[in-house]
Parts: structure tokens; C-alpha cells; sequence
């Protein structure tokens, strides 16, 4: 555990992927299945705060100022299971929205549950070339991390396109995505993780059939 004053380490390369595109689907995505079995990404308290940080919800400056064993407080078991507990809920709330399904009459009071303890205010910083948004907490307790999550819940349900909230199609993954390519027809979570794992199936099935080119020949073209 970092001493106080100290931030946790960064997270490793691939412990979180942002592939969401929009923050609350990112959040969902801590949830992930690997080698065929569930995996929670948040499996401390230190790791939904380098998710946080990763993601841009919380600054370095932020989780500096956490008081002195604040990670084993009971405040801190609080919000991770907060947390976990708005995870499920959003879950849930995609789960439905992919599928054309009407929301369950739990997700819209979790989302304002969250909300409401992150009053903040806005501020503008110079980044580099450029200009950042910031925003900072009125009330700096930690709890107010899951706020900006629950604002990207209520920004997908009131200005998202349903139909662009689509479920990884690899069957044995469970991430979601915001479709934001240009022809609107994405498939895969990522590429690398389940696009190119799909592609590299076809190509077995294609060399099984005797098949191993995808040639102009009808039935033998990649999808
Ligand atoms: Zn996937």
C-alpha cells in the first residue's frame, strides 16, 4: 500500500482497457472474462482508483490528498462496494439497451444515488497546445468518484443512440462499446483482444474446408 502522500503505482498496460468510448461503459468493462473465466478488475480499492485514474475521473493531485490509511478505512470498503454495486446496476442497463429491452425500475435512482454526492464546479486549465476541463469535487470524500460515472449514465439515456450501444460479439466476451466508427459497424470490444482471435477462427474453419484463401469465390470471403 502506498504511504500517504503517495499515489498507487500506474496500472499495468493491460489491466483496463478503455474501449467504451463513453466513461460508464468503460466502468462496466472492469468486468472481463479471460482464458474462459470471470475476472473482476476492481479487486481492491487501489485498483478502482488507478481505474480512476486512468480514466480521467480523478487527478494525481486528488488521490495525494487521500488522508493516511484512508485505502484500509471502512470509508474505502464503502465505496468499493458502492462501486461494484453501480457496476451491476449499469450491467444491467446495457445488458437491456443492446438488446432493445426497457431499463429495469432500479437503474434510474442508482444513477441519481450517484449524483448526488458529486457536486462539483468546473474550472479550465491550459494543457500543452491546448485547453482541459477540469473538474473539482465540493466535497473532496472519495465517494464522489462514482459521479462523473453515473453522468455519462444519465448523458447515454437521455442523448445516446441506442443502437450504437452494442455487446463485444464474441460470445465469450462481455464488454460493451459505444459504436463511433464512421460506417457504424463495429463488432469487436478490440481488435486485438476478440477481432482478430474471430478472424483467426474463420480462417480455421476456411482451412478445414479445404478453403484456407479468402478468394473472390462466393462463401469464402472474410466477414
Ligand atoms: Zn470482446
Amino acid at each position: 500500500m502506498p504511504a500517504p502522500g503517495q499515489t498507487p503505482p500506474p496500472a499495468p498496460a493491460d489491466e483496463f482497457s478503455l474501449v467504451g468510448n463513453v466513461l460508464c461503459i468503460d466502468f462496466v468493462n472492469t468486468e472481463v472474462v479471460a482464458h474462459g473465466t470471470p475476472v473482476d478488475r476492481l479487486g481492491d480499492v487501489d485498483a478502482l482508483l488507478r481505474w480512476a485514474r486512468m480514466a480521467d475521473v480523478v487527478d494525481e493531485a486528488a488521490l495525494r490528498r487521500l488522508p493516511a490509511g484512508w485505502r484500509s478505512s471502512r470509508e474505502a470498503g464503502r465505496l468499493l462496494q458502492d462501486a461494484k454495486a453501480l457496476r451491476a446496476v449499469l450491467r444491467g442497463a446495457l445488458d437491456a439497451l443492446a438488446a432493445g429491452r426497457p431499463l429495469t425500475a432500479e437503474v434510474v435512482p442508482a444513477i441519481n444515488d450517484a449524483l448526488a454526492a458529486g457536486a462539483s464546479t468546473l474550472r479550465l486549465e491550459r494543457r500543452g497546445a491546448g485547453y482541459v476541463t477540469v473538474r473539482d469535487a465540493l466535497d473532496p470524500s472519495p465517494a464522489a468518484l462514482l459521479a462523473p460515472i453515473a453522468e455519462s449514465a444519465a448523458w447515454l439515456l437521455e442523448h445516446g443512440d441506442r443502437a450504437l450501444i452494442r455487446r463485444c460479439e464474441n460470445p465469450r466476451c462481455i464488454r460493451f462499446f459505444y459504436d463511433t466508427t464512421k460506417n457504424r459497424r463495429r463488432r469487436w470490444c478490440s481488435m486485438d483482444a476478440c477481432g482478430s482471435r474471430a478472424k483467426a477462427a474463420a480462417y480455421y474453419q476456411r482451412v478445414k474446408a479445404g478453403q484456407p484463401r479468402p478468394s473472390g469465390r462466393p462463401g469464402t470471403s472474410t466477414p
